[in-house]
């Protein structure tokens, strides 16, 4: 795959391996002789390669056809495309100040680089040309909506627009790519920085595994005997659900809800102020109202206006479950003699007692049935019998220790694709969970299979015990594994439309969806197994355990919808001189009425879905939209009869986790479900039915 036209030799050349093909085994990057220092050069030899690719096939006597311009620009920038997706991958799951160092240097370098491309009026015009004869170049579906994705993207940019628009509109991406890289160092900075240290007599409530969780977080940094909580999201939830130390969870929780909002260097409230102003600047030079209205114009919804209708149907329904929740929080806080008000850092502690004084069931009696090991061949055995995969361990060299690999082949035996996991906490990766992919797939430059990387934040175990996942841990491994085999099970020809490259609020339906499976009796009872006595998941606790599912889901959803109302507010702004974030905040949430025993799932100031890059501005709206396809696409299995049912398993591999971005994903939803989705399934699944019919 070295689509290095113009071999250009820099200094370093033959001993940089990032410039070589990579010849790894399953075509892995060469990581055991890769160094930081490798990563400038490449990136500068590798900008330079693909520039000199797009200006000679913008500079092309010819005149343009679908090959010497769409397939040219499709086969170009590889080398690129290889040292930017390592690099980015190491950015995420195990960075250090040289990687952050250089972040910071190339991310406004790529964004020129994507002006360059996007913003240059020769390419545009063969590419223009080529979109108004598209019906007299007998292309393939495929080839038409390679065009027309080209087409819409160029516009999208400002291709179009006169050349003093354009100089602003280049400026102004260059601006939000740094600022993007800033603000997600700062929310990273000032997780590192808070380490809560505590004494054994500091853990009144805590189960074995939070001790042996926070232990490990203590030894880790060299504190051996003492108990750290850390900022990392399993770390602070469990804390605040067991913890019997009301003054204890008060503090981490202020500590969590405050990064990116403390002042000094790391405080995010200026950048995001700059890139609400910024993104908003760009929007009215597209032609567009608002930067919701230009964001969600490519989206499945469309209008800020579908969305939100949305939202408020959730919403409302919503508030009425988190205050009948808040009421039966509060009633246990009386009974137990306590004299204050339920406080948002109160809620998760008091939720996990309700729950269990109502279900008889607490974390710690589920936890020891969730075993990483035992998740993982869950995910594995569902995609089994779902599309025939079949997963088998190896040995390659990867970037850190903690991180593994498989390979994954279909029933015939065929390779499909190389599977990493990289599933523990460490202070060198960024929070959260997410899909990555060192390689897409492909069919233009050969059978290109994809590498595809699954990062999570699970506490580590002690060492020699089996690292234990909350129920929620288990989701999310579920749910990112479901990114990856969207990336996997890709079946297209064009990179541009491979695996997860999909509008936003269509990405998560093939992770939420996978995130049934985990609930599905069988699996349960063959993979929740007891780690210390071997035992399968009583039957008892197995029903309760499922019976749970809509226990605080009115906080859930209140907590994250709040989000994804504030976020389409603050990108609807016309215009953003001088905003004051927090007022902003403020009131935005006393608009929409959020209860004050509630803190958004995300406050603006660590906010990284719409700050980080921004690949959810305006558009955290997604997960609830996906939400709606997700409930409404399981209930196909269920309405089959079977939770494997294989005829509708087929139909979703071939319009869904193999379809890419083959075409629109309204028609792609149709074909898979013979309709487009309601939204019963999704409200039914929250538990916030009732509400409707007392309405
Ligand atoms: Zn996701």
């Amino acid at each position: 795959m070295g689509h290095m036209k113009t071999p250009q030799k820099p200094a370093t050349g033959n001993e940089n391996p990032l410039l070589a093909e990579w010849s790894g085994a399953f075509g892995l990057p060469p990581f055991g002789s890769i160094r930081t220092e490798h990563f400038r050069p490449a990136f500068n030899c590798a900008l330079a390669g693909h520039r000199a690719e797009i200006d000679a096939i913008a500079a092309n006597p010819e005149a343009p056809s679908f090959a010497n311009t769409i397939e040219a620009l499709e086969k170009s920038g590889r080398a690129l495309e290889r040292v930017a997706s390592l690099f980015f991958a190491l950015a995420g799951a195990d960075t250090s100040d040289e990687i952050e160092a250089i972040e910071r240097e190339v991310s406004p370098l790529l964004a020129r680089h994507n002006n360059a491309l996007y913003l240059n009026r020769a390419l545009y015009s063969r590419v223009a040309d080529l979109h108004a004869r598209r019906d007299t170049l007998s292309l393939d579906l495929e080839q038409a909506r390679v065009l027309e994705r080209y087409h819409t993207r160029f516009l999208r940019f400002g291709a179009a627009l006169e050349k003093t628009a354009q100089e602003r509109l280049a400026e102004i991406n260059e601006r939000l790519a740094s600022l993007g890289t800033r603000f997600s160092q700062n929310v990273l900075a000032d997780e590192k920085s808070f380490a809560m240290e505590l004494e054994e007599t500091d853990l009144a409530g805590l189960p074995d595994f939070a001790r042996a969780a926070a232990g490990a977080a203590a030894t880790e940094r060299g504190r051996p005997g003492k108990y750290v909580i850390t900022l990392a999201r399993s770390s602070v939830e469990t804390f605040l659900q067991f913890s019997a130390r009301r003054d204890l969870r008060e503090k981490v929780f202020q500590a969590w809800i405050r990064r990116g909002e403390n002042g000094g260097d790391t405080d995010n409230r200026a950048l995001i102020a700059e890139m609400v102003a910024l993104r908003a600047e760009r929007a009215r030079l597209l032609g567009f109202a608002s930067f919701a209205d230009y964001r969600l114009d490519d989206e499945m919804a469309k209008t800020p206006q579908a969305a939100r209708a949305l939202l408020d149907e959730v919403w409302k329904r919503a508030l009425k479950k988190a205050a009948a929740e808040r009421d039966a929080l509060q009633e246990m806080i009386a009974r137990e003699g306590g004299n204050f008000a339920l406080a948002p850092h109160d809620w998760r502690y008091y939720a996990e007692k309700l729950r269990k004084a109502r279900y008889d069931l607490d974390e710690s009696q589920i936890k020891p049935y969730f075993q990483l090991e035992k998740m993982i061949e869950a995910a594995f055995a569902a995609a089994g019998r779902l599309f025939g995969l079949s997963f088998r361990p190896v040995e390659v060299a990867l970037y850190h220790p903690d991180a593994r690999a498989w390979e994954v082949t279909d029933a015939q035996g065929r390779h499909v694709a190389l599977f990493i996991g990289d599933y523990f906490a460490r202070s060198s990766k960024h929070s959260g969970a997410w899909m990555t992919a060192l390689r897409d797939q492909e069919k233009l430059a050969g059978n290109i299979r994809p590498i595809v990387l699954n990062v999570c934040n699970f506490s580590k175990p002690a060492a020699g015990g089996p690292a234990l996942l909350s129920f929620d841990d288990a989701r999310t491994l579920f749910h990112e594994f479901g990114h990856a085999l969207h990336g996997m099970l890709s079946d297209v020809t064009y990179p541009l439309l491979a695996g997860t490259a999909v509008p936003s609020d269509f990405v998560e339906l093939p992770s939420q969806l996978y995130e049934h499976w985990l609930e599905v009796p069988e699996i349960l009872q063959t993979y929740a197994v007891h780690a210390y006595t071997g035992e399968p998941m009583p039957k008892g606790l197995l029903e309760r355990l499922l019976a749970t599912r809509t226990f605080n889901q009115g906080f859930a959803t209140v907590e994250y919808t709040a989000c994804a109302l504030v976020d389409l507010d603050l990108h609807s702004l016309p215009d953003a001189p001088a905003l004051d974030i927090a007022a902003f905040e403020r009131e935005a949430l006393e608009r929409i009425a959020m209860p004050p025993e509630i803190v958004m799932r995300h406050r603006l100031p660590h906010f990284q879905h719409l700050f980080s890059g921004g690949g959810y501005a305006a558009g955290y709206y997604s997960y609830m939209w996906s939400e709606v396809l997700d409930a409404d696409a399981f209930a196909a299995f269920e309405e089959a009869g079977n939770t494997f049912d294989p005829a509708t398993a087929r139909r979703l591999r071939d319009c869904i986790y193999s379809a890419g971005n083959r075409r629109d994903p309204a028609e792609a939803y149709k074909a898979f479900r013979g309709r487009l989705p309601t939204v019963d399934a999704l409200l039914k699944k929250r538990g916030l039915v009732e509400a409707t019919s007392s309405r």
